[in-house]
């Protein structure tokens, strides 16, 4: 199609052959129906009765239901518009009169309807059952032809997810065709299924054709027995994958860094302006144990918002630096990113480590420079956003790869820093194998160790089950002298209210963010929006320096805003949500967010950690525009009752359930289809019992298991 000039008459259509192969096939292939077994696994939202014919008398009214019958009259009529109407007479109507004829009506249709709705035909139809003034009626029914004889459905009809471009009627015979090629033999040996379950065949014949008599409602509510089986199996190759790919890990080699005395770290801690909490000292300690191993890290570091894990990742760089060996650190936005280098340049340059900034943003001849410093490996610690795992980007030694806000990433931007030593030249640091005894005899195959970084705390089960590959640090003590947020909530009506206390706030030499909302479909209005306010703010104060930041802007005219305001000479930062993450301006007390039944409750608590990272009292003023839907008024109850990120994070789940709450943050993909980790909760048990028997007895029958349910999706899971 876009190769049709637009000046060209009407678009020909490509050839019916052509559609034919490339049209549904394309869409199945785009729902990720490829192999057999894939449509053997794409299960029915679900049934339609076709087992059995109703008599039209005796069809409740909105009652969808099949009935047959031979028409008796098919024509046009102009009822406002063309529309064709069928008179359908069921067998033995003669007897019956009127109660046994049915109309059907089609507002769209096309000549080839009116030929295979001809009169003498004999039709089976299925559609809602309407009351109209000639009688019983079908609006658009589905129908086809049949014989005096057509058997019957014998089993429910299956009605399937499906995209544009994918008829249902194609899909079903696909998914028939592949549940008869599929390999669903037993891969699970005897007795190690939980009983009294059906097997994979058994449960997918099932669930594609019910008998007529099948409970409707355990199939839809996914508590029949044959659901219960896929729902284990899924659970199963999720915990095999990851035991896995943990254990994979564990054979997997990684530069080891191990802490001397009087190392940088310690003079690290020693320059900082503050002491380290316990709970920071404690995550430290935890990190430095890994980074000592010759294995890699995969360590997730959560902490609420101003919890500090900033310098953890400088305290962990420290030491890997230390050792002779190279660190990179990302961030999901330039604003974050710089930020953070700001800070680690402060803190590290005195300690005489070179610290390097690559952005996109970096060009021409400071970026070759700064490519040179990181492949010969003068540059340190790297601090960058994604620019920092392009293929130009090649590190010399990379012992240590941080990523900050980890969720915001992709898997496949980690797996990429994962693979950045892989490609260098095999070399050691010099004077490296000074200090650490058993260095491995080959570079290849080594790994960097890895620290992800979140500010949304994931619950512990969650974490468990989606990272079992990852071992998790909690910095759950907030550094002392916060001042606690007070959240309200305000009608959109009280907006001069809050103005007021902007420029009380102002007026008391604190600074102000007004954030403006996310509207995911238009960057445009997202702007119009934060330009408008903009103006309302100015306006209202015009002696004060109102400045605008979004995600338009050209990124050196956001770190001068930003600057600006971290400076103070700003004292009102209109924002769209680019500031969601990390920014640290401590002087910042205030922080208006409109909208705010448009945000997510993590997303509304991350922002409101923008404030109080000083020692003034600070608030957080949440605008809302009614009417609230039951779950709005949820999130800004939590947010309203409390300031505990990990309190919001269990809320957020309770509202959310676990398939929403992790889709965010798993970039799209789908991890589990079937199963609910709360719902099912005895199953995933039974399933983490039985992956490490399988993988220890039975190695070929998990591997065939894991292919089976994961595919290509296998190695992600790994991430
Ligand atoms: P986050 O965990 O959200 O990334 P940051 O690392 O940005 O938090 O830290 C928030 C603020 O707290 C920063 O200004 C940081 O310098 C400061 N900070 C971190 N640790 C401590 C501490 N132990 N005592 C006092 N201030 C600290
Ligand atoms: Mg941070």
């Amino acid at each position: 199609m876009s190769a049709t000039p637009e000046s060209s008459p009407a678009p020909q259509a490509p050839p019916a052959a052509a559609v034919a192969k490339s049209g549904p096939k394309k869409a199945m292939e785009k729902l990720g129906l490829k192999r057999d077994i894939d449509l053997a696994l794409h299960l029915p939202l679900r049934y339609e009765d076709e087992t059995r014919l109703v008599p039209i008398a005796q069809a409740g009214e909105g009652e969808t239901v099949q009935c047959e019958g031979v028409v008796r009259e098919c024509r046009v009529e102009l009822r406002g518009r063309r529309q064709l109407i069928v008179r359908l007479m069921e067998d033995g109507a003669d007897t019956r009169g009127r109660a046994a004829e049915l109309t059907l009506r089609f507002l769209h249709f096309y000549p080839s309807h009116q030929k295979s709705l001809a009169v003498g035909t004999r039709v089976r139809v299925r559609g809602e059952i309407r009351g109209g003034f000639f009688g019983r009626e079908m609006v658009h029914p589905t129908f086809r032809t049949v014989d005096e004889d057509t058997p019957l459905a014998t089993s429910l009809t299956p009605v399937y997810p499906t995209s544009a471009g994918l008829p249902q009627a194609y899909l079903r015979k696909a998914i028939a065709a592949a549940m008869k090629r599929a390999p669903l033999e037993e891969v699970l040996p005897a007795g190690t299924v939980p009983r009294p379950l059906p097997s994979l065949r058994e449960a997918l014949d099932y669930l594609h054709h019910p008998p007529p008599l099948a409970r409707l409602g355990s199939l839809e509510d996914h508590s029949h027995p044959a659901w219960q089986r896929l729902k284990f199996e899924e659970l199963l190759a999720q915990q095999l994958s990851q035991m896995k790919a943990q254990r994979e890990r564990a054979r997997l080699r990684a530069p080891m860094l191990p802490t001397r005395p009087g190392g940088l770290q310690e003079q690290l801690l020693a320059a900082l302006p503050f002491a380290l909490t316990g709970a920071q000292r404690r995550v430290c300690e935890e990190i430095a144990q890994d980074l000592a191993r010759p294995q890699p890290m995969h360590r997730l570091l959560q902490g609420d918002v101003g919890s500090g894990k900033t310098v953890v990742a400088a305290m962990s760089a420290a030491i890997c630096i230390a050792a002779g060996w190279q660190c990179a650190l990302m961030a999901p936005t330039e604003i974050l990113a710089e930020q953070h280098f700001r800070k680690l340049i402060g803190w590290l340059e005195p300690l005489g480590i070179q610290v390097a900034w690559l952005t996109g943003s970096v060009k021409g001849k400071a970026r070759q420079k700064m490519l040179d410093a990181v492949a010969d490996g003068s540059a340190q610690l790297v601090v960058g956003t994604h620019a920092v795992i392009e293929d130009k980007v090649q590190f010399r030694f990379l012992g240590l790869a941080i990523v900050d806000e980890q969720h915001r990433f992709g898997v496949a931007q980690r797996l990429a820093l994962r693979k950045k030593l892989e490609s260098s030249s095999g070399e050691m640091p010099p004077g490296y194998g000074d200090h650490v005894p058993h260095l491995p005899a080959q570079r290849s195959g080594i790994e960097p160790h890895m620290l992800m970084m979140s500010a949304t705390p994931i619950p512990r089960t969650l974490a468990m089950t989606y990272f079992a590959d990852l071992d998790v640090s909690t910095i759950d003590e907030l550094p002392p002298g916060r001042s606690p947020i007070v959240t309200r909530v305000f009608a959109d009506g009280r907006r001069d209210e809050v103005i007021a206390k902007i420029a009380d706030a102002v007026a008391e030499g604190r600074q102000v963010y007004w954030v403006c909302p996310l509207i995911e479909e238009s960057e445009a209005l997202d702007l119009k929006n934060a330009t408008e306010t903009h103006a309302e703010l100015s306006a209202a104060l015009p002696e004060r320096m109102i400045g605008l930041l979004h995600g338009r802007m050209p990124p050196a005219e956001k770190a001068a805003v930003m600057s600006l305001f971290a400076s103070g000479e700003m004292q009102v930062l209109v924002a769209t949500t680019v500031i969601e993450v990390g920014v640290d301006v401590p002087n910042a007390s205030l922080m208006v967010i409109e909208h705010a039944e448009r945000f997510g409750l993590s997303q509304l608590h991350q922002l409101r950690g923008r404030v109080g990272r000083g020692s003034v009292a600070s608030v957080c003023v949440l605008i809302y525009t009614g009417p609230l839907s039951q779950t709005g008024k949820e999130r800004l109850r939590a947010m309203a009752e409390t300031t505990d990120g990990f309190e919001i994070a269990r809320r957020d789940l309770d509202i959310r359930g676990p398939g929403e709450f992790m889709g965010a943050r798993q970039s799209g993909a789908e991890l589990l289809r079937f199963a609910d980790l709360q719902e099912d909760a005895p199953l995933l048990q039974a399933a983490r019992r039985l992956a490490p028997q399988l993988l220890d007895a039975h190695p070929a029958a998990a591997a065939k298991h894991v292919d089976r349910w994961l595919g290509s999706k296998a190695e992600f899971l790994k991430a």
